[in-house]
């Protein structure tokens, strides 16, 4: 299998080539024509598996190739499309560089919110079009309490390492942040381990989920 057979944009293509992937590994290999379809998945994979490329590729494909969708009014949308929750900051950046890599010949802006970052320059990027944001769940939480983010437009939620979050005890902010996306929005999973929390945490917030384990 080739990344093209796996049905993505011809801009995301041209940018693998860029970065040496030749071919998708395991878990893209399962979990990308799942996403493209629209369907909710957990998956248990490591860091290493290529997990990030699992779900950044399938989020910039739709928005290659699916318009922003308006308001209820009718009107035209600014808000984030892809929310991607990640426990730590570090894992925050990995995952913004790879959405650079692979968004080389696409158009889409991107916004990082990150504890430990002024709040003054947040607020003034949360004021612009956004397509993409990958944040942790603390920082998130904040400006969703103050009235300063809204989720509304949210097609795609993500949440990578998903066990780590709930080890750092983020599972309240992570489903206050879920609840504050559309109920039809599409949720991708991924964890290095299933536990009794996580089945749990996946009833709350996937809607009949295709289950990969790599
Ligand atoms: P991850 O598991 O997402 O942290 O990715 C681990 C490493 O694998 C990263 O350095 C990626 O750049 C690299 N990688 C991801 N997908 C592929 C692929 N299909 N072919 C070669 N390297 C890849």
């Amino acid at each position: 299998t080739s990344f093209a057979d796996l049905g993505l944009a011809s801009a995301l293509i041209k940018a693998l080539e860029e970065v040496g992937y030749e071919y998708p590994t395991p878990i893209q290999e399962q979990a990308i024509p799942v996403a493209l379809e629209g369907r909710d998945l957990i998956a248990s994979a490591n860091t290493g598996t290529g997990k990030t490329a699992a779900f950044v590729l399938p989020a910039l494909h739709r928005m290659a190739t699916t318009p922003r969708p308006l308001s209820a009014e009718g009107l035209q949308t600014f808000g984030p499309r892809l929310l991607v929750l990640t426990p730590t900051r570090e894992l925050a950046t990995q995952v913004m560089e790879a959405v650079r890599a692979y968004s080389k010949y696409s158009r889409v802006h991107t916004l990082a919110i990150l504890g430990g970052m002024p709040y003054r320059q947040q607020l003034e990027m949360l004021r612009r079009r956004v397509d993409l944001v990958v944040a942790t769940p603390g920082r998130l939480i904040d400006h969703l309490e103050r009235g300063r983010l809204d989720l509304s437009t949210v097609e795609m939620l993500v949440l990578d390492e998903a066990d780590r979050m709930l080890d750092m005890g983020f599972l309240e902010p992570v489903e206050m942040i879920a609840n504050a996306c559309p109920a039809n929005r599409q949720t991708l999973l991924f964890t290095a381990t299933v536990d009794k929390a996580m089945v749990r945490l996946a009833g709350n917030l996937l809607k009949n989920p295709q289950r990969i384990d790599v």
